[in-house]
């Protein structure tokens, strides 16, 4: 195993002094509630092992959250578990659901994370490509990636690295191969809050016959900018999140004690912090797009998440790892090459040349990015 791209964009951007548009984290902290939450929780001696699934405290704050933003009434002794980061949701949703052998349909472009832990459960990706420019999912494709060997479709919505938000048609085409096939769905919902232009994000789980075989996967790490602290979650029936609960006791075992009782009053706060982060990630996606396609970069918009993707096949370059490899010396700033995230990225539509940008960042941040890329601001 080598490492991440992640990595080892951000190692890049270390070493060159580059602006990081690669990693995707945010450059200011979370809100004082969650902090000074942590810090009283530090302090009030929560820091012994914490309930294998999680502290109570947070099991029904995310009951209550799921319940308040989407009617989706859950368990919170059954029904919900908490992870180490979304990233051991996915590893335990993986390992506990795939047996080898068994087939996982998942959106392209994936999240690294994803074939990774398909691999360590001996199960096989059967991908269903997103494609530029419009990055929709294609009901038709989807239907044919389903074999008799498929056990579950790994979905991703808002999806990186394009930041598609998937619309009503999209997700119902989701449910009818999943209930026509006895799917399940693990489903990857981390950039829940953060959508732009008025978009909704609906979780799978609330269509009709959808939450009884889908179990739904998100973190504190992106809605309240604390992607450091690695508290992420599972929710959906009782026997799927049994599944990820007996994954996680090899995996972590438990999950860092003092931040869960402050994700907790995060969470109980309600909505008002990722309402307002999604207002100001939608103003900095439309400076760093602006500027991107000012710089002479074709750009896609995203409907949500951190990120923008821009096409650099018209630019002559090989590929968009040659790119983002060059670009740190010859301009001074970091992106990821998308084409990582795709089985054949020279395939039709595919991302030998696609790239990534982070906008997650203050906008005088960007705004130098932009001036170095040569699209002015
Ligand atoms: N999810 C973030 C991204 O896509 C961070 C990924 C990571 O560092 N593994 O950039």
């Amino acid at each position: 195993m080598g490492a991440t791209i992640f990595a080892e964009m951000s190692a890049l951007a270390a070493r060159t002094g580059a602006v990081n548009l690669g990693q995707g984290f945010p450059d200011t902290d979370g809100p004082p509630v969650i902090l000074d939450a942590a810090v009283a929780a530090l302090r009030g001696g929560a820091n012994q092992y914490a309930p294998g699934p999680g502290v109570p405290a947070l099991r029904q704050a995310i009951a209550r959250h799921q319940r308040r933003r989407y009617g989706i009434d859950l368990d919170p002794d059954r029904e919900v578990v908490v992870t180490t980061g979304c990233t051991e949701a996915i590893a335990g949703a993986l390992l506990g659901l795939v047996d080898p052998g068994d087939e996982v349909v998942v959106l392209e472009p994936y999240y690294d994370s994803y074939p990774a832990m398909i691999d360590f459960a001996g199960g096989v990706r059967r991908p269903v490509t997103l494609r530029a420019p419009d990055f929709r999912l294609d009901p038709t494709e989807l239907a044919a990636a389903v074999s008799d060997r498929t056990k579950l479709i790994l979905l991703n919505t808002p999806h990186n690295p394009t930041g598609r938000v998937l619309d009503a048609d999209e997700l119902v085409a989701v449910a009818r191969v999943a209930i026509e096939h006895d799917l399940l769905v693990v489903t990857d919902e981390v950039y829940e809050h953060l959508t732009f232009d008025a978009r909704a994000h609906v979780p799978l789980a609330t269509l009709p016959g959808m939450a009884e075989r889908t179990l739904t996967l998100s973190s504190a790490g992106k809605s309240w900018s604390v992607t450091g602290w690695k508290v992420g979650w599972a929710t959906g029936p009782a026997p799927l999140v049994a599944a990820v609960t007996a994954a996680k006791q090899w995996l972590t075992f438990t999950s860092g004690a003092p931040l869960q009782p402050a994700v907790a009053a995060a969470l109980d706060a309600g909505d008002a912090f990722p309402t307002a982060l999604a207002h100001d990630l939608q103003a900095q996606r439309d400076q760093l797009v602006t500027g991107l396609r000012a710089a002479g970069l074709t750009t896609y918009l995203p409907e949500g998440t951190y990120f923008a993707t821009t096409d650099v096949s018209d630019l002559s370059w090989a590929s968009g790892g040659d790119f983002c490899r060059a670009l740190p010396e010859r301009a001074g700033v970091v992106a990821v090459p998308s084409e990582v995230f795709y089985d054949d990225p020279d395939a039709p539509g595919c991302g030998r040349h696609l790239v990534r940008w982070a906008f997650c960042k203050r906008p005088e941040v960007i705004a130098e990015a932009v001036r170095r890329l040569g699209g002015a601001d």
